[in-house]
């Protein structure tokens, strides 16, 4: 293999690794052999902490370096410019890095439509000027400050896609309403359970916390609700079939596609659990 200098009690390969298997091609910046003679991969990276897309790319060297010397390496290493370093057991990551692995595959083959939506990588991105174009042309939800991608496809999944909609008159008003319906009829269900409550909102968000406080309306009086009674609420919720935030710290949003309907499912799913939670006490 290649001329080797000592790093502590390992030795580093000089020079850069080129992996090549099954179209898939990678340059390990470092290979460290071990006492054992194996060799574990390393990575060097400005950052300050490892990224998922570091962890796979040192999964592909490892499955190659696996391949070639009949074993999988036992672990893999990030280096930061800070000289700090990450490391990494293989066979932890190895079954997330095939299935992410598959997906990409297959994604490349069935080509699913997809659409520019914001992400981390758009400030550095080749595509950035090309895809904000797209988001203006379309007079898209993204360009609404703070949007998020998860409220983004909750109204389109409302029908409500693009910023015209959101600005018609009215659209505020019906969350808000909506939002007014949910935390009316969960105080309501919390109250003819006997559990006490609190149900704060605002526009379209609201918060539930399990306390006989009366009020809350700071952050002592948000510690001092019931945090396991909130964990019994929200798997009783799931189990019913409504995924609410899971922290009882979290507010939850009433998005456009939450009509009559879902509130008042969701109303009476509560009105159950909360009724299960008081035979309990
Ligand atoms: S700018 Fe790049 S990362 Fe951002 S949406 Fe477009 S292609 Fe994706």
């Amino acid at each position: 293999m290649l001329g080797s200098v000592h790093s502590g009690d390992t030795q580093r390969p000089a020079g850069q690794a080129c992996f090549a298997a099954g179209g898939w091609r990678g340059y390990a910046d470092f290979l460290e052999r071990q006492p054992d003679g194996t060799y574990e991969a390393v990575d060097t990276k400005l950052a300050r902490s490892a990224k998922p897309a570091h962890v796979l790319q040192l999964c592909f060297y490892s499955e190659q370096l696996g391949r070639i010397q009949g074993r999988l390496p036992e672990r893999f290493h990030v280096e930061f410019g800070t000289g700090e370093r990450a490391t990494f057991r293989t066979a932890e990551h190895m079954a997330y890095y095939r299935r992410a692995r598959q997906r990409f595959l297959q994604a490349l083959d069935t080509q699913p439509e997809t659409y520019p939506w914001p992400c981390d990588h758009c400030g550095i991105c080749d595509f950035r000027v090309r895809c904000y174009r797209q988001r203006v042309d379309d007079d898209h939800l993204t360009l609404v400050a703070g949007m998020r991608h998860s409220y983004g496809e909750s109204l389109e999944a409302a029908g409500v896609a693009t910023l015209d909609a959101v600005a018609r008159p009215g659209f505020h008003e019906r969350i808000a309403a909506s939002t007014a319906r949910l935390a009316d009829g969960l105080a309501g269900a919390a109250r003819d359970a006997g559990v006490p409550a609190v149900v704060n909102r605002v526009c379209g968000m609201f918060s539930l916390f399990f306390t006989a406080a009366g009020s809350v309306t700071n952050y002592r009086d948000v510690m001092g609700s019931d945090a396991a009674r909130f964990r019994k609420f929200f798997h009783g919720m799931l189990a019913a079939g409504v995924y609410l935030a899971p922290s009882p710290y979290e507010a939850g949003f009433v998005s456009a596609a939450h009509g009559a309907a879902e509130i008042d499912a969701t109303v009476e799913a509560a009105a159950r659990v909360l009724a299960d939670i008081a035979r309990e006490r």
